[in-house]
């Protein structure tokens, strides 16, 4: 099968955006992705899927921790620093959440702890026990068919 019709395909499943995080020795490094699923509920597990070309995959089997971030719709220009999309390096601070790095302003902060890895194909599932959430009232910024969105209230037309 064409690979762009795979992509097409998946692209075709809207999702919010997230910026992984980790950090080995106090180097902070970030990555966008949006191969992110809530796994169970007890214990309290997430996945997130890394390829295998990705700079932060070593880092997270190294750490063993890491953070997932759901971006808010003011915070695409994040999503495009950790991409790759913007390449002139740019200086990102991080706040902490139990000890993991998180990014302000995030719609979810979600700190985790790798409690099992597996490799499927060119990608490398992470499954994270959940620590600690903060959360924060704002709106999700979204990608949908290779394009960033938000979300736009449906306006309600009044019946006569
Ligand atoms: P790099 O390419 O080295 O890092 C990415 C960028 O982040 C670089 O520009 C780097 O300068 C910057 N950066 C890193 N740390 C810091 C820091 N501390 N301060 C400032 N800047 C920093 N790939 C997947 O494997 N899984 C996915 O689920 C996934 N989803 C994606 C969803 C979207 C919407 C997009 C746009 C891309 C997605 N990607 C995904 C692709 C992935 O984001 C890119 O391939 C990314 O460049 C790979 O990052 P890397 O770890 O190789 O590190
Ligand atoms: P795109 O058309 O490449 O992506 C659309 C969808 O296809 C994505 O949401 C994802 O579900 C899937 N996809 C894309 N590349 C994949 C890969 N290498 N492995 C597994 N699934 C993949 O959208 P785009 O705007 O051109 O993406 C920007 C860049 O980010 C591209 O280089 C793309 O490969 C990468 N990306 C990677 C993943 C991933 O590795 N899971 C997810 C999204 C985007």
């Amino acid at each position: 099968m064409d690979d762009r019709l795979f992509r097409t395909a998946m692209g075709k499943f809207a999702t919010g955006v997230t910026v992984i995080a980790t950090d080995v020795e106090g180097d902070v490094h970030g990555m966008t992705a949006n191969a992110f699923m809530s796994v169970s509920l007890s214990p309290k597990l997430v996945v997130i899927s890394i390829g295998e070309k990705a700079k932060i995959l070593e880092k997270i089997k190294q750490s063993q921790t890491f953070s997932v971030n759901i971006l808010a719709a003011d915070q695409q220009e994040l999503s495009m620093i950790f991409a790759g999309q913007i390449k002139e390096p740019r200086e990102v601070s991080f706040d902490r959440l139990d000890g993991k790095p998180v990014l302000a302003g995030a719609v979810a902060q979600i700190a985790c702890e790798v409690s099992a890895e597996h490799l499927e194909g060119d990608h490398t599932l992470f499954i994270g026990k959940v620590t600690e959430i903060k959360l924060e009232d704002a709106e999700p910024l979204l990608f949908y068919s290779g394009r960033y969105r938000t979300l736009v209230e449906e306006s309600t037309i009044p019946s006569n």
